[in-house]
Protein backbone atom coordinates (compact mmCIF):
# COMPACT_ATOMS: atom_id res chain seq x y z
CA UNK A 1 0.00 0.00 0.00
CA UNK A 2 1.30 3.58 -1.39
CA UNK A 3 1.79 5.52 2.18
CA UNK A 4 0.23 8.98 2.80
CA UNK A 5 1.56 11.82 0.32
CA UNK A 6 3.28 14.99 2.40
CA UNK A 7 2.78 18.77 1.83
CA UNK A 8 5.95 20.47 1.13
CA UNK A 9 4.83 24.48 2.09
CA UNK A 10 6.93 26.56 0.04
CA UNK A 11 7.22 30.40 1.52
CA UNK A 12 10.56 32.14 1.02
CA UNK A 13 12.34 29.31 -0.49
CA UNK A 14 11.33 28.98 -3.95
CA UNK A 15 14.06 26.66 -5.46
CA UNK A 16 14.40 22.84 -4.93
CA UNK A 17 17.90 22.66 -5.03
CA UNK A 18 19.46 22.54 -1.31
CA UNK A 19 16.24 22.71 0.13
CA UNK A 20 15.66 20.90 3.48
CA UNK A 21 11.87 20.75 3.56
CA UNK A 22 11.85 19.24 0.36
CA UNK A 23 14.61 16.83 0.82
CA UNK A 24 13.02 15.90 3.45
CA UNK A 25 10.09 15.01 1.87
CA UNK A 26 11.70 13.27 -0.75
CA UNK A 27 13.21 11.17 1.96
CA UNK A 28 10.36 10.10 3.36
CA UNK A 29 9.50 8.30 0.37
CA UNK A 30 5.75 8.98 -0.34
CA UNK A 31 4.23 11.14 -3.03
CA UNK A 32 4.40 15.10 -2.31
CA UNK A 33 2.64 18.12 -3.20
CA UNK A 34 4.63 21.22 -3.78
CA UNK A 35 1.79 23.97 -2.50
CA UNK A 36 2.35 27.76 -1.96
CA UNK A 37 -0.65 29.37 0.06
CA UNK A 38 -1.55 33.74 -0.79
CA UNK A 39 -2.29 34.92 2.83
CA UNK A 40 -1.15 38.37 2.51
CA UNK A 41 -3.34 39.29 5.38
CA UNK A 42 -1.59 37.70 7.73
CA UNK A 43 1.79 39.91 6.90
CA UNK A 44 0.39 41.91 9.84
CA UNK A 45 1.81 45.61 9.03
CA UNK A 46 4.13 44.09 5.89
CA UNK A 47 2.18 42.88 3.30
CA UNK A 48 4.78 42.56 0.81
CA UNK A 49 4.59 45.72 -1.22
CA UNK A 50 4.46 46.51 -5.08
CA UNK A 51 7.63 45.15 -6.52
CA UNK A 52 8.05 42.37 -4.50
CA UNK A 53 4.51 41.13 -5.27
CA UNK A 54 5.99 40.99 -9.29
CA UNK A 55 8.58 39.28 -8.10
CA UNK A 56 6.50 36.71 -6.50
CA UNK A 57 4.52 35.92 -8.96
CA UNK A 58 7.20 35.65 -11.66
CA UNK A 59 9.39 33.41 -9.19
CA UNK A 60 6.03 31.34 -8.37
CA UNK A 61 6.01 30.84 -12.16
CA UNK A 62 9.42 29.66 -12.38
CA UNK A 63 9.25 27.27 -9.58
CA UNK A 64 5.98 25.70 -10.98
CA UNK A 65 7.96 25.24 -14.52
CA UNK A 66 10.71 23.42 -12.64
CA UNK A 67 8.55 21.26 -10.88
CA UNK A 68 6.69 20.72 -13.85
CA UNK A 69 10.16 19.08 -15.38
CA UNK A 70 10.10 16.78 -12.72
CA UNK A 71 6.79 15.38 -13.06
CA UNK A 72 5.38 17.32 -10.06
CA UNK A 73 3.85 20.72 -9.95
CA UNK A 74 2.49 23.89 -7.38
CA UNK A 75 -0.77 23.83 -5.91
CA UNK A 76 -1.24 27.12 -5.57
CA UNK A 77 -4.55 28.58 -2.83
CA UNK A 78 -5.23 31.65 -1.10
CA UNK A 79 -5.36 31.74 2.65
CA UNK A 80 -6.17 31.88 5.73
CA UNK A 81 -3.43 29.40 5.66
CA UNK A 82 -5.09 27.18 8.37
CA UNK A 83 -7.93 26.52 6.71
CA UNK A 84 -6.01 26.34 3.33
CA UNK A 85 -3.31 23.59 4.71
CA UNK A 86 -6.41 21.58 6.23
CA UNK A 87 -8.12 21.45 3.27
CA UNK A 88 -5.18 20.18 1.45
CA UNK A 89 -4.55 17.74 4.43
CA UNK A 90 -8.18 16.67 3.90
CA UNK A 91 -8.24 15.95 0.29
CA UNK A 92 -5.51 15.02 -0.31
CA UNK A 93 -5.15 12.53 2.59
CA UNK A 94 -1.73 13.38 3.02
CA UNK A 95 -0.34 13.15 6.78
CA UNK A 96 3.07 15.10 6.68
CA UNK A 97 3.42 18.57 6.10
CA UNK A 98 7.37 20.19 5.59
CA UNK A 99 8.22 23.43 5.50
CA UNK A 100 11.20 26.04 6.13
CA UNK A 101 11.22 28.41 8.51
CA UNK A 102 10.66 32.61 8.35
CA UNK A 103 11.32 34.81 10.71
CA UNK A 104 9.21 37.74 10.47
CA UNK A 105 7.26 38.23 13.86
CA UNK A 106 4.05 37.34 12.19
CA UNK A 107 5.56 34.86 10.28
CA UNK A 108 6.56 33.14 13.42
CA UNK A 109 3.50 33.82 15.56
CA UNK A 110 1.49 31.93 12.88
CA UNK A 111 3.66 29.29 12.51
CA UNK A 112 4.08 28.26 16.00
CA UNK A 113 0.09 28.18 16.02
CA UNK A 114 0.04 25.96 13.23
CA UNK A 115 2.49 23.48 13.79
CA UNK A 116 0.94 22.59 17.48
CA UNK A 117 -2.54 22.65 15.97
CA UNK A 118 -1.89 20.69 13.51
CA UNK A 119 0.03 18.16 15.30
CA UNK A 120 -2.89 17.95 17.43
CA UNK A 121 -4.57 16.49 15.05
CA UNK A 122 -2.24 13.98 14.68
CA UNK A 123 -0.39 15.30 11.72
CA UNK A 124 3.52 15.03 10.48
CA UNK A 125 5.03 19.14 11.24
CA UNK A 126 8.11 19.61 10.46
CA UNK A 127 10.01 22.64 10.14
CA UNK A 128 13.96 23.51 8.93
CA UNK A 129 16.35 26.52 8.60
CA UNK A 130 16.26 26.70 4.28
CA UNK A 131 17.42 30.34 4.21
CA UNK A 132 19.93 31.90 6.73
CA UNK A 133 23.78 29.48 7.41
CA UNK A 134 22.82 29.98 11.56
CA UNK A 135 19.33 30.04 13.29
CA UNK A 136 18.93 33.31 15.11
CA UNK A 137 18.77 31.95 18.29
CA UNK A 138 22.22 29.37 17.99
CA UNK A 139 24.16 32.05 18.07
CA UNK A 140 24.61 33.67 21.55
CA UNK A 141 27.58 36.05 23.45
CA UNK A 142 28.97 34.29 26.38
CA UNK A 143 26.27 35.23 28.59
CA UNK A 144 23.68 33.25 26.58
CA UNK A 145 22.37 36.49 25.06
CA UNK A 146 21.77 37.62 21.81
CA UNK A 147 24.37 39.87 20.33
CA UNK A 148 24.20 43.18 19.32
CA UNK A 149 27.79 44.53 17.94
CA UNK A 150 28.55 43.07 14.31
CA UNK A 151 31.99 41.84 14.69
CA UNK A 152 31.51 39.74 17.81
CA UNK A 153 28.12 38.43 15.99
CA UNK A 154 30.27 37.46 13.53
CA UNK A 155 33.12 36.14 15.16
CA UNK A 156 30.64 33.63 17.16
CA UNK A 157 29.35 32.92 13.72
CA UNK A 158 32.85 31.98 12.21
CA UNK A 159 33.22 29.38 15.28
CA UNK A 160 30.74 27.48 14.51
CA UNK A 161 30.20 24.99 11.44
CA UNK A 162 27.74 25.18 8.34
CA UNK A 163 25.08 22.32 8.13
CA UNK A 164 25.91 20.04 4.98
CA UNK A 165 23.76 21.41 1.63
CA UNK A 166 20.43 19.27 1.55
CA UNK A 167 20.35 16.55 -0.81
CA UNK A 168 19.02 17.82 -4.62
CA UNK A 169 15.57 16.41 -5.26
CA UNK A 170 15.50 13.54 -7.80
CA UNK A 171 15.28 14.26 -11.31
CA UNK A 172 11.24 12.58 -10.90
CA UNK A 173 9.39 14.15 -8.21
CA UNK A 174 6.90 11.25 -6.66
CA UNK A 175 3.27 12.77 -7.36
CA UNK A 176 0.31 11.71 -5.81
CA UNK A 177 -2.75 9.58 -7.52
CA UNK A 178 -4.84 12.29 -8.08
CA UNK A 179 -3.73 16.48 -7.97
CA UNK A 180 -5.66 18.33 -5.68
CA UNK A 181 -7.08 21.99 -7.42
CA UNK A 182 -4.74 24.83 -7.83
CA UNK A 183 -5.11 28.66 -8.83
CA UNK A 184 -3.27 29.84 -11.31
CA UNK A 185 -0.50 32.27 -10.81
CA UNK A 186 -1.97 35.10 -12.81
CA UNK A 187 -5.21 34.41 -10.53
CA UNK A 188 -3.37 35.41 -7.48
CA UNK A 189 -3.57 39.09 -8.96
CA UNK A 190 0.21 40.10 -8.68
CA UNK A 191 0.87 41.46 -12.15
CA UNK A 192 0.29 45.52 -11.45
CA UNK A 193 -2.80 46.18 -13.23
CA UNK A 194 -1.13 49.43 -15.34
CA UNK A 195 2.07 48.30 -16.13
CA UNK A 196 4.77 50.35 -14.46
CA UNK A 197 6.99 46.76 -14.67
CA UNK A 198 8.78 47.49 -17.69
CA UNK A 199 12.43 48.34 -15.73
CA UNK A 200 12.12 45.53 -14.02
CA UNK A 201 11.52 42.98 -16.58
CA UNK A 202 14.69 44.33 -18.39
CA UNK A 203 16.37 44.29 -15.66
CA UNK A 204 15.88 40.48 -13.82
CA UNK A 205 15.08 37.03 -14.02
CA UNK A 206 13.62 35.96 -10.71
CA UNK A 207 13.67 32.46 -10.23
CA UNK A 208 16.04 29.72 -9.72
CA UNK A 209 18.03 29.61 -12.42
CA UNK A 210 18.08 33.30 -12.29
CA UNK A 211 19.73 33.71 -9.32
CA UNK A 212 22.21 30.68 -10.36
CA UNK A 213 23.11 32.74 -13.01
CA UNK A 214 23.47 36.02 -11.19
CA UNK A 215 25.76 34.28 -9.39
CA UNK A 216 27.64 32.95 -11.79
CA UNK A 217 28.00 36.53 -13.77
CA UNK A 218 29.34 37.12 -10.30
CA UNK A 219 31.97 35.35 -9.76
CA UNK A 220 33.37 35.80 -13.06
CA UNK A 221 33.02 39.20 -13.85
CA UNK A 222 32.78 41.24 -10.48
CA UNK A 223 34.05 39.11 -7.43
CA UNK A 224 37.64 39.96 -8.18
CA UNK A 225 37.04 43.59 -7.82
CA UNK A 226 34.79 43.52 -5.08
CA UNK A 227 36.03 45.13 -2.44
CA UNK A 228 36.55 48.61 -4.51
CA UNK A 229 34.28 47.51 -6.64
CA UNK A 230 30.88 47.19 -4.05
CA UNK A 231 31.69 50.87 -3.67
CA UNK A 232 30.84 52.47 -7.40
CA UNK A 233 27.14 52.45 -7.83
CA UNK A 234 28.04 53.03 -12.10
CA UNK A 235 29.49 49.73 -12.69
CA UNK A 236 27.68 46.03 -11.44
CA UNK A 237 30.09 45.09 -9.23
CA UNK A 238 27.77 43.75 -6.73
CA UNK A 239 26.45 40.26 -6.49
CA UNK A 240 22.58 41.53 -6.63
CA UNK A 241 21.44 38.36 -5.34
CA UNK A 242 19.50 40.23 -2.64
CA UNK A 243 16.08 39.80 -4.12
CA UNK A 244 17.04 36.15 -5.02
CA UNK A 245 18.11 35.69 -1.33
CA UNK A 246 15.04 37.21 0.24
CA UNK A 247 12.46 34.99 -2.09
CA UNK A 248 14.69 31.61 -1.12
CA UNK A 249 15.77 31.17 -4.92
CA UNK A 250 19.01 30.41 -3.66
CA UNK A 251 20.18 30.21 0.21
CA UNK A 252 23.36 31.90 1.29
CA UNK A 253 24.88 28.29 2.32
CA UNK A 254 24.89 27.77 -1.52
CA UNK A 255 26.44 31.06 -2.06
CA UNK A 256 29.16 30.71 1.31
CA UNK A 257 30.42 27.59 -0.25
CA UNK A 258 30.64 28.87 -4.07
CA UNK A 259 32.39 32.25 -2.81
CA UNK A 260 34.74 29.82 -0.48
CA UNK A 261 35.61 27.68 -3.76
CA UNK A 262 37.30 30.52 -5.38
CA UNK A 263 38.65 31.09 -2.15
CA UNK A 264 40.09 27.60 -2.01
CA UNK A 265 41.01 27.48 -5.14
CA UNK A 266 42.88 30.37 -4.56
CA UNK A 267 42.58 32.53 -8.16
CA UNK A 268 41.81 35.52 -6.45
CA UNK A 269 42.55 37.49 -3.47
CA UNK A 270 40.83 36.28 -0.38
CA UNK A 271 40.41 39.33 1.14
CA UNK A 272 37.74 40.31 -2.13
CA UNK A 273 35.50 36.87 -1.00
CA UNK A 274 36.37 38.24 2.77
CA UNK A 275 34.69 41.59 2.50
CA UNK A 276 32.23 39.58 0.13
CA UNK A 277 31.17 37.14 3.19
CA UNK A 278 30.87 39.84 4.95
CA UNK A 279 28.00 41.30 3.71
CA UNK A 280 26.31 37.88 4.07
CA UNK A 281 27.45 38.31 7.27
CA UNK A 282 25.66 41.17 8.00
CA UNK A 283 22.28 39.78 6.40
CA UNK A 284 22.69 36.90 9.20
CA UNK A 285 23.13 39.76 11.68
CA UNK A 286 19.64 41.58 10.92
CA UNK A 287 17.73 38.39 10.74
CA UNK A 288 19.38 37.91 14.45
CA UNK A 289 18.33 41.18 15.31
CA UNK A 290 14.67 40.91 14.26
CA UNK A 291 14.23 37.71 15.76
CA UNK A 292 15.09 38.66 18.60
CA UNK A 293 13.65 42.37 18.56
CA UNK A 294 10.30 41.98 16.46
CA UNK A 295 9.45 45.20 17.46
CA UNK A 296 12.12 46.52 15.40
CA UNK A 297 10.59 47.55 11.96
CA UNK A 298 8.53 50.03 14.10
CA UNK A 299 10.39 51.15 16.63
CA UNK A 300 13.97 52.47 17.17
CA UNK A 301 16.31 50.39 19.27
CA UNK A 302 17.71 52.97 21.21
CA UNK A 303 15.20 54.63 23.14
CA UNK A 304 16.40 58.09 23.35
CA UNK A 305 14.76 58.19 19.32
CA UNK A 306 11.33 57.95 20.53
CA UNK A 307 11.49 61.72 21.22
CA UNK A 308 13.66 62.79 18.32
CA UNK A 309 11.98 65.86 16.27
CA UNK A 310 10.95 64.23 13.50
CA UNK A 311 9.23 66.23 10.62
CA UNK A 312 6.19 65.80 8.92
CA UNK A 313 6.25 67.07 5.25
CA UNK A 314 4.70 65.33 2.70
CA UNK A 315 5.72 67.47 -0.23
CA UNK A 316 9.28 66.96 1.07
CA UNK A 317 8.93 63.45 1.15
CA UNK A 318 7.42 63.21 -2.48
CA UNK A 319 10.32 64.89 -3.64
CA UNK A 320 12.89 62.60 -2.26
CA UNK A 321 10.59 59.37 -3.47
CA UNK A 322 10.19 60.69 -6.92
CA UNK A 323 14.27 61.59 -7.45
CA UNK A 324 13.46 65.38 -7.36
CA UNK A 325 15.59 66.62 -4.42
CA UNK A 326 18.12 68.35 -6.69
CA UNK A 327 20.94 66.32 -5.28
CA UNK A 328 22.33 64.46 -8.40
CA UNK A 329 22.91 61.03 -6.52
CA UNK A 330 19.85 61.35 -4.39
CA UNK A 331 18.00 61.42 -7.32
CA UNK A 332 19.51 58.82 -9.18
CA UNK A 333 19.25 56.32 -6.73
CA UNK A 334 15.64 57.19 -6.05
CA UNK A 335 15.24 56.89 -9.75
CA UNK A 336 16.49 53.17 -10.29
CA UNK A 337 14.64 52.22 -7.19
CA UNK A 338 11.60 53.42 -8.69
CA UNK A 339 12.62 51.48 -12.43
CA UNK A 340 14.06 48.49 -11.68
CA UNK A 341 13.22 48.02 -8.03
CA UNK A 342 16.91 47.94 -6.88
CA UNK A 343 19.65 50.66 -5.86
CA UNK A 344 23.13 50.18 -5.15
CA UNK A 345 24.11 49.76 -1.60
CA UNK A 346 25.94 52.88 -1.17
CA UNK A 347 23.53 54.79 -2.37
CA UNK A 348 20.96 53.63 -0.62
CA UNK A 349 23.08 54.90 2.39
CA UNK A 350 23.42 58.45 0.60
CA UNK A 351 19.77 58.65 -0.05
CA UNK A 352 18.35 57.38 3.24
CA UNK A 353 20.90 59.53 4.92
CA UNK A 354 19.67 62.43 3.15
CA UNK A 355 15.94 61.74 4.15
CA UNK A 356 16.31 61.29 8.00
CA UNK A 357 19.34 63.90 8.34
CA UNK A 358 18.98 66.57 5.58
CA UNK A 359 15.04 66.47 5.78
CA UNK A 360 14.63 65.33 9.26
CA UNK A 361 11.74 62.78 8.21
CA UNK A 362 11.44 60.04 10.12
CA UNK A 363 13.22 56.69 9.31
CA UNK A 364 9.92 54.67 9.29
CA UNK A 365 8.71 56.92 5.89
CA UNK A 366 11.51 55.81 4.11
CA UNK A 367 11.57 52.35 5.35
CA UNK A 368 8.05 51.94 3.92
CA UNK A 369 9.04 53.70 0.68
CA UNK A 370 11.42 50.98 0.02
CA UNK A 371 9.24 48.36 1.11
CA UNK A 372 6.63 49.12 -1.47
CA UNK A 373 9.34 49.71 -4.36
CA UNK A 374 12.13 47.11 -3.49
CA UNK A 375 12.37 44.24 -5.40
CA UNK A 376 14.35 42.56 -2.38
CA UNK A 377 12.35 44.27 0.20
CA UNK A 378 13.19 42.31 3.29
CA UNK A 379 11.93 42.85 6.38
CA UNK A 380 15.60 42.05 8.65
CA UNK A 381 17.52 43.68 5.60
CA UNK A 382 15.31 46.71 5.45
CA UNK A 383 14.78 47.50 9.21
CA UNK A 384 18.59 47.09 9.88
CA UNK A 385 19.74 49.31 6.87
CA UNK A 386 17.25 51.73 7.98
CA UNK A 387 18.07 51.85 11.91
CA UNK A 388 22.03 51.93 11.22
CA UNK A 389 21.92 55.17 8.64
CA UNK A 390 19.24 57.03 11.21
CA UNK A 391 22.05 56.35 14.07
CA UNK A 392 19.01 54.49 16.10
CA UNK A 393 19.71 50.68 15.68
CA UNK A 394 22.32 48.45 17.53
CA UNK A 395 25.95 48.58 16.31
CA UNK A 396 24.26 51.43 14.00
CA UNK A 397 26.03 54.63 12.14
CA UNK A 398 26.54 57.89 15.05
CA UNK A 399 23.93 59.90 13.88
CA UNK A 400 26.68 62.83 13.90
CA UNK A 401 27.80 60.82 10.54
CA UNK A 402 26.07 62.58 8.13
CA UNK A 403 26.40 61.82 4.39
CA UNK A 404 27.59 64.89 2.07
CA UNK A 405 25.74 63.61 -1.14
CA UNK A 406 28.09 65.86 -3.52
CA UNK A 407 30.93 64.30 -1.86
CA UNK A 408 29.63 60.99 -1.90
CA UNK A 409 29.03 61.69 -5.81
CA UNK A 410 32.29 62.88 -6.65
CA UNK A 411 34.02 59.89 -4.94
CA UNK A 412 31.81 57.45 -5.80
CA UNK A 413 30.65 58.57 -9.25
CA UNK A 414 33.64 60.42 -9.91
CA UNK A 415 33.31 60.30 -13.94
CA UNK A 416 29.63 60.35 -13.30
CA UNK A 417 28.42 57.56 -15.44
CA UNK A 418 25.36 56.51 -12.60
CA UNK A 419 23.65 60.02 -12.37
CA UNK A 420 24.11 60.94 -16.26
CA UNK A 421 22.16 57.44 -16.60
CA UNK A 422 19.21 58.10 -14.12
CA UNK A 423 19.34 61.83 -14.01
CA UNK A 424 19.86 61.67 -18.39
CA UNK A 425 18.43 65.97 -17.95
CA UNK A 426 21.91 66.39 -16.29
CA UNK A 427 23.94 64.18 -18.48
CA UNK A 428 25.08 67.41 -20.80
CA UNK A 429 26.88 68.46 -17.60
CA UNK A 430 30.93 68.31 -17.00
CA UNK A 431 32.10 65.91 -14.43
CA UNK A 432 33.30 68.98 -12.18
CA UNK A 433 29.72 70.21 -11.85
CA UNK A 434 27.61 67.39 -12.35
CA UNK A 435 27.63 66.16 -8.19
CA UNK A 436 26.56 69.91 -7.72
CA UNK A 437 24.83 72.05 -11.02
CA UNK A 438 23.55 74.51 -8.46
CA UNK A 439 27.12 75.61 -8.38
CA UNK A 440 27.91 75.61 -12.51
CA UNK A 441 28.41 79.03 -14.65
CA UNK A 442 25.47 80.25 -16.46
CA UNK A 443 26.99 78.84 -19.52
CA UNK A 444 27.91 75.60 -18.94
CA UNK A 445 24.71 74.86 -17.67
CA UNK A 446 23.17 76.62 -20.95
CA UNK A 447 25.20 74.51 -23.01
CA UNK A 448 24.58 71.46 -21.40
CA UNK A 449 20.82 72.02 -21.97
CA UNK A 450 20.29 72.65 -18.04
CA UNK A 451 17.97 75.32 -16.97
CA UNK A 452 17.69 74.73 -13.09
CA UNK A 453 14.43 75.01 -11.56
CA UNK A 454 12.77 73.66 -14.85
CA UNK A 455 14.08 71.02 -16.36
CA UNK A 456 16.01 70.06 -13.43
CA UNK A 457 15.12 71.10 -9.46
CA UNK A 458 17.20 73.08 -7.60
CA UNK A 459 18.55 71.71 -4.18
CA UNK A 460 15.39 71.60 -1.71
CA UNK A 461 17.81 72.29 1.03
CA UNK A 462 21.05 73.43 1.76
CA UNK A 463 22.91 70.57 2.74
CA UNK A 464 25.23 72.24 5.35
CA UNK A 465 22.41 74.47 6.82
CA UNK A 466 20.46 70.92 6.88
CA UNK A 467 23.96 68.86 8.61
CA UNK A 468 23.56 72.06 11.47
CA UNK A 469 19.90 71.42 12.27
CA UNK A 470 20.26 68.03 12.50
CA UNK A 471 23.54 68.07 14.96
CA UNK A 472 21.02 70.32 16.64
CA UNK A 473 18.42 68.10 16.99
CA UNK A 474 20.40 65.06 18.23
CA UNK A 475 21.41 67.33 20.50
CA UNK A 476 17.90 68.51 21.82
CA UNK A 477 17.18 65.02 21.69
CA UNK A 478 19.62 63.66 23.94
CA UNK A 479 19.28 66.56 26.44
CA UNK A 480 15.36 65.44 26.78
CA UNK A 481 17.13 61.95 27.60
CA UNK A 482 18.99 62.71 29.68
CA UNK A 483 16.66 65.25 31.86
CA UNK A 484 14.01 62.15 31.40
CA UNK A 485 16.74 59.90 32.82
CA UNK A 486 17.52 62.41 35.96
CA UNK A 487 14.09 62.63 36.45
CA UNK A 488 13.34 59.07 36.68
CA UNK A 489 16.21 57.78 38.83
CA UNK A 490 15.33 61.21 40.90
CA UNK A 491 11.66 59.56 41.51
CA UNK A 492 13.01 56.01 41.85
CA UNK A 493 15.61 57.33 44.68
CA UNK A 494 12.85 59.35 46.29
CA UNK A 495 10.58 56.49 46.75
C1 LIG B 1 18.55 52.00 4.05
C2 LIG B 1 18.87 50.60 3.59
C3 LIG B 1 17.84 49.71 3.31
C4 LIG B 1 18.13 48.40 2.88
N1 LIG B 1 17.09 47.55 2.61
C5 LIG B 1 17.36 46.28 2.22
C6 LIG B 1 16.31 45.36 1.94
O1 LIG B 1 15.11 45.65 2.09
N2 LIG B 1 16.65 44.12 1.49
C7 LIG B 1 17.95 43.73 1.33
O2 LIG B 1 18.21 42.59 0.94
N3 LIG B 1 18.97 44.57 1.63
C8 LIG B 1 18.72 45.82 2.07
N4 LIG B 1 19.75 46.68 2.33
C9 LIG B 1 21.13 46.15 2.33
C10 LIG B 1 21.90 46.27 0.99
O3 LIG B 1 21.80 47.56 0.48
C11 LIG B 1 21.43 45.27 -0.05
O4 LIG B 1 21.37 43.97 0.48
C12 LIG B 1 22.39 45.24 -1.25
O5 LIG B 1 22.49 46.51 -1.83
C13 LIG B 1 21.89 44.24 -2.26
O6 LIG B 1 22.69 44.23 -3.39
P1 LIG B 1 23.63 42.99 -3.71
O7 LIG B 1 22.86 41.73 -3.63
O8 LIG B 1 24.30 43.28 -4.99
O9 LIG B 1 24.67 43.05 -2.51
P2 LIG B 1 26.11 42.39 -2.33
O10 LIG B 1 27.06 43.47 -2.00
O11 LIG B 1 26.44 41.52 -3.46
O12 LIG B 1 25.91 41.54 -0.99
C14 LIG B 1 25.53 40.16 -0.99
C15 LIG B 1 24.33 39.94 -0.11
O13 LIG B 1 24.63 40.27 1.23
C16 LIG B 1 23.49 40.82 1.88
N5 LIG B 1 23.78 42.19 2.30
C17 LIG B 1 24.62 43.06 1.70
N6 LIG B 1 24.67 44.21 2.42
C18 LIG B 1 23.83 44.04 3.46
C19 LIG B 1 23.45 44.87 4.55
N7 LIG B 1 23.95 46.10 4.72
N8 LIG B 1 22.54 44.40 5.43
C20 LIG B 1 22.04 43.15 5.30
N9 LIG B 1 22.37 42.32 4.30
C21 LIG B 1 23.26 42.77 3.38
C22 LIG B 1 22.35 40.83 0.86
O14 LIG B 1 21.57 39.68 1.02
C23 LIG B 1 23.13 40.80 -0.46
O15 LIG B 1 22.39 40.23 -1.51
C24 LIG B 1 19.48 48.00 2.75
C25 LIG B 1 20.51 48.91 3.04
C26 LIG B 1 20.20 50.19 3.45
C27 LIG B 1 21.32 51.15 3.74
Amino acid sequence: MKSAPALVWFRQDLRLSDNPALAAAVERGSSLIPVFIWAPEEEGSWRAGAASEWWLGRSLAALNAELEKRGSRLIIRRGPTGRALNDLLAESGASALFWNRRYEPAGVARDRELKSKLRESGITVESFNGNLLFEPWMIRNAKGQPFRVFTAFRRACLNNSLAPPSKDPPRKLPSPESWPQSLEVAELGLEPAIDWARGLRETWQPGESGARSQLKRFQNEAIQEYRLGRDKPGIAGTSRLSPHLHFGEINPGQVWRAVLGIMNGDAIGHAACEAYLRQIGWREFAHHLLFHHPESPVQALRPEFAAFPWKTDPATLRAWTRGKTGYPLVDAGMRELWQTGWMHNRVRMVVASFLVKDLLIDWREGAAWFWDTLVDADLANNTLGWQWVAGCGADASPYFRIFNPVIQGEKFDPAGGYVRRWVPELAGLPDEWLHKPWKAPESILGEAGVDLGRTYPLPIVDHDEARERALAALKSMQRSWNSLRRGLSGSMSSE
